[in-house]
C-alpha cells in the first residue's frame, strides 16, 4: 500500500497563485495522477492558514473531498492558533474533537508564521496532544514574508516543544526542517536544498533518531533532497530511522507532475531494486508507517 502523507486539493480550484498559470489540483486530477504514478492513499492537509494559503479551505470541505473518495483520501484537520478566541487560553480542543470524530486522523499542515515557543501555539500543542492526533507542521527561518512556525538554527524551539509535549507526535517537513540533517547547516542555507555530502549529527536526524515523538515526513522537494544528496546517507538513514520516515509527496498543483510526484518515489523504487534498502524498510516508508501511525 502506497500512501502519500501530504498532500493539498481543492474542490475548485479558485483563483492562479498570484504571478502564476497554477492553482490546486482538484480531488481528480490528483487521482488521475497518482494512478500514473502508483499511489493507493493520501492525506489531504486542509489550508487553513491565511499565512500559507493563496485561498482558504475549510475542513469541511476536505471531509466533503474524504467521502467522496474513500478508498484513496484520509482528512487531516487544521486550526490556526488564533482560532476561536484570538487568546493563548482557548478552547481548540473544542474544534478538534469534533474534526477527530468526523473521521480526521490528524491536524495540519500548521503553516502559522509565530515562533514554535509563542503561547498560542504552545496552546494549539497542548490540545493537540491531549485530543491525540499527530501534527504535520512547516518550519519557517523568520517572521513575515514567510509561512510556518519559526525556529532558529539548530531548531532549539522545537527541540523544546518534543520535551513540553512528550506524547504529541511531530510529522516534520519543509526545508528549514530537512536541511538540519547535516551537522554543517548554516543560517545562509537553512531555508534551501543545500547540497553535498551529510555531516553527521545534523539536528534532524538526530531528533528523529533519539524521540518517540518525532517522525519525518519525506515530501517535497526537501524531504526528497534530504534522502538523495548524499545516497549512502539516505540508505543507511532509512535503515536507521525505518519505523520513523513516511512518504509523501506535496503535489500543490497540477504542474508538480514532473517533480515531487516522482522524485521520491522513483529513489525509493530504484533503491530497492538496487538493493540499497530491504523490502522491509521500503515497505514501512512506503505506506506501513502512516497505516500504524493513523491507524487505517
Ligand atoms: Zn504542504
Amino acid at each position: 500500500m502506497v500512501i502519500d502523507i501530504h498532500v493539498h486539493t481543492r474542490h475548485m480550484p479558485g483563483p492562479n497563485r498570484p504571478g502564476t498559470d497554477q492553482t490546486y489540483a482538484t480531488p481528480e486530477q490528483l487521482i488521475e495522477m497518482y494512478d500514473e504514478v502508483g499511489i493507493d492513499r493520501a492525506v489531504i492537509l486542509p489550508g487553513v492558514n491565511p499565512e500559507c494559503s493563496h485561498h482558504i479551505q475549510s475542513v469541511q470541505d476536505v471531509l466533503q473531498i474524504c467521502e467522496m473518495h474513500p478508498d484513496r483520501f484520509i482528512p487531516f484537520c487544521n486550526v490556526h492558533p488564533r482560532q476561536v478566541k484570538n487568546t493563548p487560553d482557548a478552547d481548540l480542543g473544542h474544534l478538534l474533537r469534533w474534526f477527530k470524530d468526523a473521521g480526521c486522523r490528524g491536524i495540519g499542515e500548521v503553516t502559522a508564521n509565530m515562533p514554535f515557543d509563542d503561547p498560542y501555539v504552545e496552546n494549539l500543542f497542548h490540545h493537540v496532544e491531549e485530543v491525540g492526533l499527530p501534527l504535520t507542521f512547516h518550519v519557517a527561518t523568520q517572521e513575515g514574508g514567510a509561512y510556518g512556525l519559526v525556529d532558529d538554527l539548530n531548531l532549539p524551539r522545537f527541540e523544546r516543544a518534543v520535551q513540553k509535549f512528550p506524547d504529541l507526535v511531530f510529522l516534520c517537513h519543509s526545508q528549514a526542517f530537512w536541511s538540519e540533517i547535516s551537522a554543517d547547516v548554516t543560517e545562509e542555507n537553512r531555508a534551501g536544498y543545500p547540497e553535498g555530502p551529510v555531516v553527521e549529527g545534523g539536528t534532524a536526524a538526530e531528533l528523529i533518531l533519539n524521540n518517540d515523538n518525532v517522525y519525518g515526513d519525506l515530501s517535497a522537494g526537501s524531504g526528497f533532497n534530504a534522502v538523495s544528496r548524499d545516497p549512502e546517507f539516505g540508505w543507511w538513514f532509512l535503515e536507521e530511522a525505518q519505523d520513523k520516515l513516511l512518504f509523501g509527496t506535496d503535489v500543490c498543483a497540477p504542474k508538480n507532475r514532473s517533480d515531487v510526484l516522482i522524485n521520491l518515489k522513483n529513489f525509493l523504487d530504484e533503491s530497492l531494486s538496487d538493493g540499497k534498502i530491504t523490502q522491509q524498510v521500503y515497505d514501512k516508508v512506503i505506506g506501513g508507517n502512516a497505516v500504524r501511525l493513523l491507524g487505517l
